[in-house]
């Protein structure tokens, strides 16, 4: 796809929407990477719920490991795979204290081998956090890339290099949340809203149904 009509595309997502930033609430860097783990395969939603009252208690990685695995999994239990990821948490936090102390290591193959922390979940610590423009590629942003024609790919990761590298470096920071924000509201997973999008005259799967469509 041109240079151009990528610009354009990302130009009238901003335009969509005003904020594109995380719906997870955190109240620092250590904060943000719990919820972040604790979103795979959940809603940011059903985090911030169970995180309300965890993020009043604990803060850091040493008031985790004082929580302890029993207190934490009562306080997540509502989220999916709340066993796996208490285990995660707690061991996670034990690395940080003993390994960096308590801070959380920026270099993404530290990231990345944390427990419980995948390349997206590293991808979304280094935008959002360090400021290290990623296109950390979930659900939503796989299908609304591919669907655009952004993007031909067939996994997550080619789908993130692919991205990385042809958005115009100013839309960087802001691909992943805008993606998944028009995922969420537009580009619907069974019934996108294409009357309603605002990129249909630049989607190439609204072109292509049409075409089919008229045969
Ligand atoms: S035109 Fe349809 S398929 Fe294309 S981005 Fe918009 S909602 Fe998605």
């Amino acid at each position: 796809m041109h240079n151009l009509k990528i610009d354009k595309i990302f130009k009238k997502l901003s335009n969509d929407i005003s904020q594109p930033k995380t719906e997870l609430k955190y109240k620092n860097p250590y904060t943000f990477l719990v919820s972040v783990i604790l979103s795979a395969q959940s809603t940011d939603k059903s985090v911030n719920l169970a995180t309300f009252d965890l993020f009043r208690k604990v803060k850091t990685p040493e008031a985790m490991i004082n929580l302890g695995e029993k207190k934490l999994k009562s306080h997540i239990k509502t989220i999916g795979l709340f066993n796996n990821k208490s285990k995660n948490i707690i061991s996670l936090s034990k690395i940080l204290v003993d390994k960096y102390n308590s801070k959380i290591p920026s270099a993404f193959n530290q990231l990345i081998s944390l427990p419980g922390v995948g390349n997206k979940t590293a991808s979304v610590f280094q935008n959002e956090i360090l400021n290290i423009p990623r296109v950390a590629v979930d659900t939503h942003v796989y299908r609304v890339s591919n669907r655009i024609g952004l993007v031909k790919t067939n996994n997550p990761d080619d789908t993130q290099s692919k991205l990385e590298s042809i958005i115009p470096k100013k839309w960087l920071k802001s691909a992943h949340h805008l993606l998944i924000l028009h995922g969420r509201k537009t580009c619907k997973a069974i019934k996108p809203k294409c009357d309603n999008c605002s990129l249909i005259k630049l989607c190439e799967y609204k072109s292509k149904k049409i075409n089919y469509e008229n045969k």
